[in-house]
């Protein structure tokens, strides 16, 4: 692997300075003098952030660079999963195609590491997991992409879906996925010990989705919390979306908060504009880990969305009322390190010692880099230039 000198850089914001990376990690910070054999890229002065991190997307679901998604349907969740799962093959979603154009529209925008949860279910089988799972090879090098195994139609509604589920395990997800056991499933109880049953037998962590609301979410949560306590997975849960912890009852919240906290169990938020979310200010008070993710881009269930961290960021800071400098270097980090503590990446950062994953943000401060929302100048990977000037060395298939 080739050593890479960058000049001209500000780390985390800080004053300008150089940095060389040797085998793929930081070796040196400081004024440093070129070298033979040493490439060398001028920073101008730009931003030196770790690598952006979307700990909670789909890339098996976009219709990025196809033809325009027509879609005037009623937008109810049971009614938007069994539609792409009857029609996603006939509008022509190929889970490798769609999934490598999603991925390398996040490394262009200084992407590093990816959680994609992958649907599954009797009509896919793996085919959708096996399509991902071909572009995080083809795309080893530019960008990290770890699977959960999602049981999007549910589990105990979908025979053969537990079945499937126990497979993708096997084959390489390293992640279990979940949704709603009661809003999805009507059964808490046989979904809730099915998977833990699962996570326990593979030795993986699980991350539902949870778009069940108030005080019916809250249920769900405290039947999550009892079998974390008794399969002793603290620290190998994770809860996405958590909408019941936007509910407009602070005491209840409160206590839900201090569980979480309790059982080292991570949050990942999009910031959905259309449901009560978490406000990740009273989370990260209360220790918890907090990452964040975009979500599905452009699909079957809705039009918005780029695949671009820093548009995320806003879109979580606007709806957590987001307004300082300081708010807006936060809603960065939940995109950066917030993701890296919730997916437990190790090596993650750009101090000494830490992997050359990282991004380059044009702005004259943190605050104003993440509103300028400006092409990243450089991206790099392993010690590689993987993207500049917004545009990935991968071109999209
Ligand atoms: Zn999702």
């Amino acid at each position: 692997m080739s050593d890479l000198l960058l000049k001209n850089i500000r780390p985390l914001g800080t004053d300008a300075t150089d940095v060389l990376i040797r085998n793929g990690v930081i070796a040196e910070i400081g004024r440093i003098g070129a070298a033979d054999g040493v490439a060398v890229e001028d920073g101008g002065n730009a931003i030196l952030w770790p690598g952006l991190i979307d700990a909670h997307t789909h890339l098996d679901k976009t219709t990025w660079g196809m033809d325009w998604h027509e879609n005037d349907r009623e937008a109810v969740l049971r009614s938007r999963i069994d539609f792409e799962r009857e029609n996603r093959i006939a509008i022509g979603i190929d889970p490798h195609r769609q999934s490598m154009r999603h991925a390398i529209g996040l490394a262009a925008h200084g992407a590093s590491h990816i959680r994609s949860h992958v649907d599954i279910d009797p009509t896919h089988g793996l085919r959708l997991v096996e399509g991902v799972q071909e572009t995080r090879e083809k795309l080893r090098g530019i960008i990290d992409i770890e699977i959960v195994a999602f049981p999007q139609s549910g589990v105990m509604v979908m025979p053969g879906t537990f079945e499937l589920l126990d497979k993708a395990l096997a084959s390489g997800c390293e992640v279990l996925g979940g949704i709603d056991p009661c809003g999805i499933d009507r059964d808490p109880k046989g979904q809730l010990d099915a998977l833990f049953a699962l996570a326990v037998k593979h030795g993986v962590g699980i991350d539902i989705h949870l778009h069940e609301p108030g005080e019916l979410g809250a249920f769900t949560m405290e039947l999550i919390f009892e079998r974390v306590r008794a399969n002793g997975m603290q620290g190998k849960f994770a809860i996405s979306h958590a909408f019941a912890l936007g509910m407009n009852d602070h005491l209840r919240v409160g206590r839900l908060i201090d569980e979480i906290a309790e059982l080292d169990i991570a949050i990942l938020t999009t910031g959905a504009p259309s449901a009560t979310v978490p406000s990740v200010k009273r989370l990260r008070e209360a220790g918890i880990r907090v990452g964040a993710g975009c979500d599905g881009i452009r699909d079957t269930w809705g039009p918005w969305g780029q695949p671009d961290m820093i548009d995320r960021a806003t879109v979580i800071g606007m709806r957590n009322g987001f307004r300082s400098d300081t708010d807006l270097r936060l809603a960065l980090e939940l995109v950066s390190q917030g993701g890296a503590d919730a997916m437990q990446l190790e090596g993650y950062g750009v101090g000494l010692g830490c992997k050359a994953d990282f991004t380059l943000l044009d702005g004259q401060t943190v605050a104003h880099a993440v509103v300028n929302r400006a092409p990243r100048p450089l991206v790099v990977k392993g010690g590689r230039v993987v993207a500049r000037g917004g545009t990935c060395i991968v071109e999209m298939p």
